[in-house]
């Protein structure tokens, strides 16, 4: 099937154009579809009307389920071409839902995330957000400064009645310590948001031939990585994506570190030192017949977790190798599949940890921790200064309330518009 969506003030009209009768609002009906220039019949589909502003944009809006065909979507689009419609840009409807205040960016943002949902987790998440979690939370967080602003503003008004002034500037202290506390709580969230949201990151890395693409392709269960017998073939970095337990993770295979090499090695070493940095799980990866490497100083000081593991334990002999080991070792083969059971529920494990939701709503992007961290900062500048001087506190206090307006679109929405909604699809 296919839905075609018109929505603006000549929806109804152009609907009028296409059916014989209107169908009531919000009542699905069966209706045959004419061209309105030649009045051949192009379908007979499911029509549902939507009357403005009690709709998803709005506006009126008008929804066509069609036979899901080429040429039966290709005729309705030209017929409703002829009558002044165009096609929508990306993320268009949401849009126009965010402009005519059907919805903020915030639960625009939890749209987009909902419809790029891979997982259980992350659909929970987004869920929650295009319901209005985050916009109640940082709305009601917005109007808290516009009260501490009121009475600050009262307060400098009242600057000749001393007890009238010092009872509000104390009121408004209140409430900014109350929400400087909040924000930084929200903000100390180890990132588990963001993390659900963007996948948690796995990186392969060890020193080249102890099986790192052989492993990848294990937990993929298909061939995402070139497995090579010859050292040094995966020079650039491999993702593949999985869920785990409804949690996101992505796990890449990087190219083998060691000294030395070509310059197309050393820049493969180079990005794998890069991600391995970044990762929130470290394997390092480890030949069980060979050499015990040790993790690179610059992965361990990077603070990550880390897991070693010692891969292809069906060639050595039993037990692995003994000694003195610097961390947690998992012992496993590629090849036999021994182990990987406990690897993937040692990482899930891992993973969850990390990111799985507390009963609070989380911060999910960083262009909300930046705008909160910011006003953030308002806040503590406004406690600092509103014994001092109190035009100085009241301004820091306008500036936190537009730092959190960003978020929810309420202030300077059109420089983060464009951004927002150009990752919809067509059609949203
Ligand atoms: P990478 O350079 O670390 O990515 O290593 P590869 O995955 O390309 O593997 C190097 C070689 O080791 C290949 O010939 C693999 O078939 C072999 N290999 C990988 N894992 C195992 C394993 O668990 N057991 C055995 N016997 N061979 C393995």
């Amino acid at each position: 099937m296919a839905v075609v969506r018109v929505s603006g003030p000549g929806a109804r009209a152009a609907l009028a154009r296409l059916v014989s009768d209107l169908p009531e609002p919000r009542r699905a009906a069966l209706r045959t579809i004419r061209h309105p220039s030649t009045g051949q019949e192009v379908d007979r589909g499911i029509i549902l009307f939507f009357a403005g502003p009690s709709s998803f944009t709005g506006e009126d809006v008008v929804e066509i389920l069609l036979h899901g065909g080429r040429a039966v979507v290709a005729s309705v689009l030209d017929a409703l071409g002829t009558l002044g419609c165009r096609m929508a840009e990306p993320g268009e409807f949401a849009r126009r839902a965010f402009e005519n205040g059907r919805i903020d960016l915030t639960e625009a943002e939890g749209i987009a995330d909902l419809i790029d949902a891979e997982t259980e987790a992350q659909r929970v998440q987004a869920a929650a957000q295009a319901g209005g979690v985050l916009h109640r939370l940082y709305d009601g967080w917005r109007n808290d400064v516009l009260d501490a602003m009121a009475l600050t503003e009262a307060a400098i008004d009242f600057s000749d009645e001393a007890d009238v002034a010092a009872d509000a500037s104390a009121r408004a202290r209140e409430i900014v310590v109350a929400l400087e506390g909040s924000i930084a709580a929200h903000l100390k969230d180890g990132r588990r948001g963001e993390i659900l949201r963007d996948g948690f990151r796995v990186v392969l890395a060890g020193a080249p031939n102890v099986g790192k693409s052989s492993l990848l392709n294990a937990l993929a269960r298909r061939d995402a990585a070139i497995v090579s017998p010859v050292a040094g073939t995966t020079r650039d970095v491999i993702e593949v994506r999985l869920d785990l337990d409804g949690y996101p993770v992505i796990v890449s295979d990087t190219a083998g570190i060691r000294d030395g090499g070509g310059e197309i090695e050393r820049e493969g070493i180079r990005r794998t030192l890069a991600r391995g940095r970044e990762a929130d799980l470290v394997l390092w990866v480890r030949d069980a017949t060979g050499s015990a490497d040790e993790v690179p100083r610059e992965l361990r000081e990077a603070g990550g977790a880390i897991i070693l593991v010692e891969n292809k334990v069906d060639l050595a002999a039993r037990g692995g190798r003994a000694g003195a080991e610097d961390g947690e070792t998992l012992h496993v083969s590629a090849s036999s599949g021994v182990g990987l059971g406990a690897l993937v529920t040692r990482i899930a494990m891992l993973a969850r940890e990390r990111i799985a939701p507390g009963d609070s709503p989380v911060l999910t992007q960083a262009r909300h921790r930046e705008a909160l961290e910011d006003s953030a900062r308002c806040l503590q500048d406004h406690l600092a200064q509103s014994l001092l001087d109190a035009e100085l506190a009241a301004e820091d206090l306008r500036r936190a309330s537009r730092a959190l307006g960003r978020i929810t679109g309420a202030v300077d929405a059109e420089e983060v518009l464009g951004r927002i909604f150009s990752r919809f699809c067509i059609g949203k």
